[in-house]
């Protein structure tokens, strides 16, 4: 169900966006990866830092200034959504400019770049595990994979999961086994079990956890369709979505 639209400037130029919201999310029959990633079917539709179209400059959308505010009743949007246009998400080599040019202001931010900038790179195997990148998507995947990697304390078991499924993408897979012999948070043993095998297999791509990982685990009420993501470096995301091909 469509909620109030919000027209927020960019914060470098003045530029006008929409920011569409929902009343609420649904994540009924979300598929989950091993990155982390969710996608549900209706999504909240709002990037968490957009490029301007005006002048280029990133900017945070919760940081943008407010500007005004309408109903999808509305018969008349307010004069200043004139010619706004909708915040659009990063494309992947765009999140490593936006982390050299300083939008990394703190470490949530530092780790919503890199989240993203890990899934976006991900979206095309989504589809076809086996889909190649070149030379330059590679570099910069795993140098963003790095970053996280040395960041995690594998010490708290939720931060451990996600640095095995770096190391795993990384073709670590010895570092990615020892991280998950260790204990895995409550909910999340048979994801842990299920990047274990990938390791174990040297698999590096990501890959679908849904029904693998999910299948039994009773707790969700509607037929075990519902799982949980592995939820990567913190609480931020529950229910993304990322565009391309995917
Ligand atoms: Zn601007």
């Amino acid at each position: 169900m469509p909620g109030p639209t919000l027209v927020v400037a960019c914060v470098a130029c003045r530029a006008s966006y929409l920011l569409e919201s929902l009343h609420s999310g649904n994540t009924f029959g979300a598929r989950c990866w091993t990155d982390g990633y969710q996608h549900a079917a209706m999504p909240p539709d709002t990037p968490p830092i957009t490029p301007c179209a005006k002048c280029a400059a990133f900017f945070w959308v919760d940081g943008a200034p407010e500007i005004g505010v309408f109903e999808p009743w509305d018969a008349t949007p307010p004069p200043i959504a004139k010619g706004a246009r909708k915040v659009r998400w990063l494309k992947e080599p765009e999140y490593a400019e936006a982390l050299a040019s300083g939008h990394a202001t703190t470490p949530d931010r530092e780790r919503v770049l890199r989240v993203y900038a890990w899934w976006t790179a991900n979206t095309p195997r989504r589809k076809r595990a086996t889909a190649a990148r070149d030379a330059d998507t590679e570099a910069r995947v795993r140098a963003n994979l790095e970053r996280p990697a040395a960041m995690l304390d594998v010490d708290d078991a939720r931060e451990r999961l996600t640095a095995a499924a770096t190391a795993r993408e990384l073709g670590r897979f010895d570092a990615a086994a020892e991280l998950l012999a260790r204990a895995v948070p409550p909910g999340y043993e048979r994801v842990g079990a299920f990047i274990a095998e990938l390791a174990a297999k040297c698999d590096d791509r990501v890959r679908e956890l849904t029904e693998r990982a999910s299948e039994g685990t009773g707790e969700s009420g509607n037929g075990g369709n519902e799982v949980r993501s592995v939820t990567i470096l913190g609480e931020f995301q529950q229910c993304v979505d990322v565009p391309g091909p995917c």
